[in-house]
């Protein structure tokens, strides 16, 4: 390995335990804020750290501090403070999924709103992260139900909105309950005097770090942004790739486990794409990047380690289809592009909670990042009807055709039918598999799995409306998609092919049925058990006010872009559930 190659999670000193998450979850290397922040974090330090969402800051701190867990003891630990029920949630679910491997681990988000007896049961139980608002996380001080007496670390995430929410006085409260010998952690986006005021109360002989955005120049590339809303990631992708003018292109996703999903789905949609990450032996990923230079292969689904000074001339496009963790990868992503004096073009996917790092990209490149709209229904069509016309055009120029010219004599003269209407069910009959009229996209409900990494989604397409049901079983109850379709049609009746997509969260699952429960149905199967949880079914509402919240209408039969062959009709479903 050159020296400026960077470090692996192995050699950032992190115990076993986590390693063996980070391997599963898929992460290949840290990003730069965990490279600078898990070692010091490990070493004891104090840590004032500028990084915002999506530099992958929870894992920066998480890891290093769960390593320095004691599991066996049942006592809060670690807190974390964060100014938001949504951020509390989220940060625990990852904690959660960090530390999986620990033995006998407990973490219990505390937030307002939440029903009190219950957390005081947890809390009695025995937790050892608590993460949660300040607000809450007082009432429980006062209360004496929560003590912070042995806290080894304190975490405040997100210090400068909980600011802008009036919550530090809450927050320095809290700090007083805590041993004045932890360790300390502040993060936040900006620094503010008031943030820095707080950090030289509170933090003992911290390190800073800050997460530089070098500027950079990229002109040969034009840029453009989707604001991910309404439409699934992977159908806006599927609409650019048939809509644009493509070559070769890489698109760049966060975990080794995203490249082999996405280009499989690519694949199952007619485009032929493959993976490129660092389990790949050297000379898999070499023959990969022979292929996509050659042109047998057009798309390549990577990881930023992977692509690191990726030469490919044809590579016409870049998509950023999980935004980077900072700028400087971003540059080095759309670098791919634009190569040999070629213009290249660089798409970027931003969730909303992302647009924070859209801004900062758009100041370390110096560019704006023009808001693109996606290619309309209308468009693919007639994108489809053009590469069909000239389809039909080569043949008349290339071909033979004088059996063919019999046929139609003989069709027409057999049932008295004009050549207009023969040719036209012709062409109906050519383009069945894969209709020239585009069909209706999966739209999106709400893609809680963004910015987790707990959240595992299986997915199954269908071509029918369907309902969308919550359980109230997850993944931190060791529920696997094979179990739910288990229970439900064997214990619930549940017709197996009319089971849909399901995702599987942390702490609730998510299914799609093609026939909605009647309500029998419904009171039976909510006391059907998985692992000693009953399934308390219920109608899922999140999506019912958006227009098409849950018509999944995706038949994936398409004319992909560059005549390729049909594509497979269905999406498998809940393939191979390993875990993530
Ligand atoms: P955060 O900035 O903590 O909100 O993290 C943003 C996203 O990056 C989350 O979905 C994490 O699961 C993911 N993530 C964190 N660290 C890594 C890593 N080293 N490699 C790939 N993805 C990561």
């Amino acid at each position: 390995m050159s020296s400026n190659e960077p470090l692996s999670f192995s050699e950032l000193g992190l115990a076993p335990a986590l390693l063996k998450v980070i391997d599963e979850v898929g992460y290949e290397s840290p990003t730069p804020i965990q490279a600078q922040s898990i070692p010091l974090l490990l070493a004891g330090r104090d840590l004032l750290g500028q990084a915002q969402t999506g530099t992958g800051k929870t894992a920066a701190f998480s890891l290093p501090l769960l390593s320095r867990l004691k599991p066996e003891l049942k006592y809060p630990q670690l807190l974390v403070l964060t100014p938001t029920r949504e951020l509390a949630l989220q940060v625990a679910e990852a904690v959660q999924t960090y530390a999986r491997y620990l033995p006998g681990f407990q973490v219990l988000p505390v937030y307002g709103g939440q029903n009190m007896v219950q957390q005081l049961r947890q809390l009695q139980r025995g937790v050892q992260v608590v993460v949660g608002t300040p607000g809450r996380i007082k009432d429980h001080l006062n209360r004496g139900t929560l003590k912070l007496d042995k806290l080894s670390a304190v975490v405040i995430d997100e210090a400068d909105e909980m600011l802008k929410m009036g919550f530090i006085e809450e927050v320095e409260e809290i700090l007083s309950h805590a041993p004045p010998e932890r360790q300390t952690a502040l993060f936040s986006a900006t620094m503010p005097q008031e943030v820095l005021k707080i950090a030289r109360r509170h933090l003992n002989d911290p390190v800073e770090i800050r997460i530089k955005s070098k500027t950079s120049t990229v002109e040969l590339v034009s840029q453009r942004y989707w604001q991910v809303k309404g439409l699934h990631k992977l159908d806006a992708l599927t609409r650019i790739l048939e809509a644009e003018e493509i070559d070769g292109m890489i698109i760049f996703v966060r975990t080794k486990i995203s490249t082999v999903e996405l280009a499989e789905k690519l694949e199952a949609r007619g485009f032929s794409s493959a993976p490129l990450n660092g389990d790949m032996t050297q000379v898999m990923r070499e023959k990969t990047v022979e292929r996509l230079k050659e042109g047998s292969l057009d798309i390549v689904v990577a990881t930023d380690v992977a692509a690191r000074g990726l030469d490919v001339k044809r590579i016409s496009h870049v998509v950023n289809y999980d935004i980077p963790h900072d700028t400087e990868a971003y540059v080095h992503r759309i670098g791919r592009t634009g190569r040999a004096g070629r213009e290249g073009k660089a798409i970027l996917f931003v969730a909303p909670r992302e647009k924070r790092m859209l801004a900062s990209i758009e100041r370390a490149t110096r560019q704006p990042i023009k808001a693109m709209a996606l290619p309309s229904r209308k468009d693919i069509t007639n994108r489809r009807v053009g590469l069909f016309k000239e389809q039909v055009n080569a043949t008349l120029e290339s071909q033979d055709l004088e059996f063919f010219e019999s046929l139609i004599d003989d069709i027409q003269s057999d049932y008295d039918i004009g050549h207009r209407r023969i040719a036209a069910a012709m062409a109906f009959l050519l383009q069945k598999e894969r209709p020239l009229q585009m069909e209706e996209d999966t739209f999106v409900q709400e893609d809680l799995s963004e910015q987790r990494p707990a959240g595992r989604r299986t997915e199954r397409s269908t071509s029918e409306q369907t309902t969308c049901y919550r359980l109230e079983v997850g993944r931190s109850h060791g529920v696997e998609p094979g179990n739910i379709v288990g229970a439900l049609s064997n214990e619930g009746r549940v017709d197996s092919r009319a089971i849909g997509r399901i995702n599987i969260f942390e702490h609730f699952s998510l299914v799609d049925l093609l026939i909605p429960l009647d309500p029998a149905q419904l009171k039976r199967i909510k006391d059907i058990s998985i692992n000693q949880r009953p399934l308390q079914i219920s109608l899922d509402n999140r999506g019912q006010n958006q227009p098409d919240g849950h018509k999944s209408t995706n038949r994936g039969k398409r004319i992909a872009g560059k005549g390729r062959s049909p594509a497979p009709t269905k999406a498998p479903r809940s393939r191979n559930p390993k875990r993530s």
